[in-house]
């Protein structure tokens, strides 16, 4: 094997607030020649995360946060290069946990091998991979369904939102996204065909809130938390269930939010609506993906499920693009594409 020299994105500083840029250092490594049992993979595709955010320290999250200088984890499709793991074969395509870096060595523990003929494999990062399988888990395990019932997704036209809101829709639920601005909300409403959609940058956004929800809310997937949640609290009805997916909102701010203390009418809605909050963590239920694959695979080609992607091109964009995630500057699964797939490979 010729020696590799691969550039990682590390950590070079603890954000405060929102990350930044300069939160982050490229810097090029040596490879080490790949032991017994590991494999080399050349990444093409790199996914950006929310939850990476918390990773960097500093975060409203309890997650532990990376060291500084350490390469940011993350999920990623590439092609392996040099095998000596029995389980794989040089050119097989997989997704691992290998994160941002153009290569990586891996044991074999964090990959799963991918069918680069069945559907793009941007897919297996996004509608088909780990944000897929968080909207079914959070559906199927967290929350019962209530058939004409209303159900309120938040980050609507995310990764995750997007895909929630159509399952819910498939349910039989009356399924009310809420995204930023109004090209998202039409998307929500004319492409997904959502029951209704409203912009939460819109200056009357409680006024349109009360008139999507005429008769409160019976589910809610929460992808943001803060000051979204507390708009959301006065629609609880008796018994509505609420899955906490995600707190975006929140993951650069640790502090105790200003403005009026709301804890009071929470507590009162749990006692007198008995509202029930649930939460999960994505890698307690990676055993599921088998199920929400033979589930959701079939939907998505047959255009019962919807996605969208958003690319940006280039290793050296990461970081920036990284920042889109924060202020809704992205629709749908954010993917970096860093390497050709047939320089990778595929
Ligand atoms: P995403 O929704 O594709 O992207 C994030 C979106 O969040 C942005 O496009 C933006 O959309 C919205 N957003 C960002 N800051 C906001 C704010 N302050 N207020 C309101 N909306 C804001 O990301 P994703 O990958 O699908 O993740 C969605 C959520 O699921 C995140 O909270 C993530 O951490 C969580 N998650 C949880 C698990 C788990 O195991 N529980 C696993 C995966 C993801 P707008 O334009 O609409 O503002």
């Amino acid at each position: 094997m010729k020696n590799i020299v691969s550039r990682q994105i590390v950590l070079a500083k603890r954000p405060h607030g929102n990350a930044q840029c300069s939160d982050f250092d490229i810097v090029s490594t040596a490879l080490p020649a790949p032991a017994e049992g590991q494999v080399v993979i050349r990444n093409s595709l790199i996914s950006l995360d929310p939850y990476q955010r918390n990773l960097m320290g500093n975060a409203a999250s309890e997650l532990p946060p990376i060291d500084i200088g350490q390469a940011m984890p993350g999920p990623a499709v590439g092609v392996v290069q040099v095998s000596r793991n029995d389980k794989f074969a040089v050119g097989d395509t997989v997704v691992s946990w290998s994160g941002w870096q153009e290569y990586a060595l891996s044991n074999g523990d964090d990959l799963q091998k991918i069918d680069a003929s069945a559907a793009p494999l941007s897919t297996a990062l996004g509608v088909l991979g780990h944000t897929g399988l968080t909207a079914w888990v959070g559906l199927n395990k967290f929350l019962e369904p209530k058939p004409g019932g209303t159900f309120v997704v938040t980050a609507a036209a995310g990764s995750v939102g997007s895909i929630v809101a159509q399952l819910a829709k498939l349910q039989g639920q009356h399924v009310v996204g809420i995204a930023g601005g109004p090209d998202k909300v039409r998307y929500l409403k004319e492409e997904l065909g959502l029951d209704d959609a409203v912009d939460y940058k819109a200056p009357d956004f409680c006024e349109k809130l009360a008139r999507a929800l005429p008769d409160g809310l019976d589910t809610l997937f929460d992808n943001v938390g803060g000051s979204m949640f507390e708009a959301l609290m006065p629609h609880f009805n008796m018994k509505a269930q609420i899955v906490i997916c995600g707190t975006i909102a929140q993951y650069g701010f640790p502090g105790a939010a200003e403005g009026p203390n709301r804890l009071p009418e929470l507590l009162k809605a749990f006692l007198y609506r008995f509202v029930e909050i649930r939460s999960f963590a994505l890698p307690d239920h990676f055993d599921s993906m088998p199920a929400f694959l033979a589930e959701v695979t079939p939907l998505v080609a047959q255009g019962k499920i919807k996605y969208s992607e958003h690319f940006v091109d280039g290793f050296d964009t990461i970081p920036y693009a990284f920042l889109k995630l924060f202020d809704g500057r992205n629709t749908g699964k954010l993917i970096a594409r860093v390497a050709s797939a047939e320089s990778a490979g595929q």
